[in-house]
């Protein structure tokens, strides 16, 4: 097993270890300084820590749980990320640079993509990430790690988190929320749990779950269907959780949460983009007063649906309008570079003959 990741300590675990070792408590501090503000590449960076205390941090810890190999497009536009982890397994993340259209945020702002777990379980139809299945679990420090090493790489802060890269959030929930307390946290990174977005694809006992934590984190629901009929095409975990369950979880987290829902919805050319489809989807964002975010498909390698021309995606959005529901229609950023979740990374690891292989 590798050493832990110092990215993965909560400062309590950190007191306590510094404790064991007869360290004095002011060190707590400085090492949380070192690792979340200045993001320090290496232990030696740490100049006002004694050597010695250098030392027994390099013997017991890794600084970070991932290592960065390569970087997919350029400083203004969508850059893609790509993590080895210590078990030669690989994971993405993707850092836009202004996302206005998505979230309502300000257009100087960083909204950076982040996976949960290595392929997934799911199955979604248009998603490069399920088409190896699953894996495992990221832990904590793999996820958090992430932000970290873009804000380093970077040079930028990260201004907004969402949970929609490769792996299905709620099914790493433990792992998830262990990470959230630390980007989140007052002593680590400081991210307001506003800024953070998990997207689902609707795993119903999970959303209930999540609707009690105490944070007031956004949820997105990857939709992409608004009937059963439909939405099982495209989601087969709409077999488990069909569409009534769904919006009976949303109208329970609406219960609890004051955050605006968004649902997801990929449009895709004769299979979910018919005015029937989005006269139902209306009804469903105005019984949860949810905005939409509507995406023209974008094409996967491997898969063979086709992208809605723009009219037709016109006028599936002006039916949400006219019926009074807040639809934005966004030309997906980044589909030039494999920013499909999960695509960069399934190249990677056929090339190194991880999938693929007998
Ligand atoms: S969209 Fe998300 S939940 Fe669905 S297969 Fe892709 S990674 Fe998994």
């Amino acid at each position: 097993m590798p050493l832990p990741a110092l990215t993965g300590l909560d400062p309590d675990a950190l007191a306590e270890w510094l404790k064991a070792e007869n360290e004095p408590s002011f060190r707590a501090a400085q090492i949380l300084e070192w690792v979340w503000k200045k993001k320090a590449a290496s232990f030696d960076a740490m100049s006002n820590l004694p050597a010695a205390l250098r030392g027994k941090l390099a013997e017991s810890f890794r600084l970070s749980a991932l290592e960065h190999t390569y970087t997919q497009g350029s400083a203004d536009t969508t850059r893609k990320f790509l993590f080895r982890l210590h078990d030669g397994r690989y994971v993405e993340s993707v850092l836009i640079p202004a996302n206005p259209a998505l979230y309502g945020e300000k257009s100087d702002r960083r909204t950076l993509c982040v996976s949960s777990q290595v392929g997934c379980a799911y199955g979604c139809k248009f998603c490069a990430s399920g088409l190896d299945g699953f894996t495992r679990n990221l832990d904590a420090s793999e996820i958090v790690s992430q932000v970290i090493a873009a804000e380093q790489i970077s040079g930028e802060r990260v201004d907004n988190l969402v949970f929609m890269g490769m792996g299905e959030p709620l099914a790493n929930l433990n792992h998830l929320l262990a990470a959230i307390a630390l980007i989140t946290g007052e002593k680590t990174l400081q991210l307001g749990a506003r800024h953070l977005t998990i997207s689902t694809s609707g795993l119903v006992p999970q959303i209930r779950e999540l609707a009690t934590h105490p944070q007031q984190i956004r949820l997105a629901i990857s939709l992409h269907g608004a009937t059963d009929e439909v939405r099982q095409q495209i989601m087969p975990v709409n077999k488990k959780w069909p569409v009534a369950e769904l919006f009976d979880a949303l109208d329970f987290w609406n219960s609890k949460k004051g955050q605006k829902l968004t649902l997801e919805y990929i449009l895709i050319d004769g299979v979910n983009d018919s005015p029937e489809q989005a006269t139902i989807l209306a009804r469903h964002a105005r019984r949860t007063q949810a905005k939409v975010n509507l995406i023209p498909y974008n094409t996967v390698e491997g898969l063979d649906w086709k992208r809605p021309s723009d009219a037709r995606c016109r006028a599936f959005r002006e039916i949400l309008k006219t019926a009074g529901v807040t639809a934005n229609l966004r030309l997906e950023k980044g589909g030039d570079i494999d920013a499909a979740c999960g695509q960069l990374r399934l190249k990677q690891e056929t090339k190194e003959g991880i999938i693929g292989s007998p």
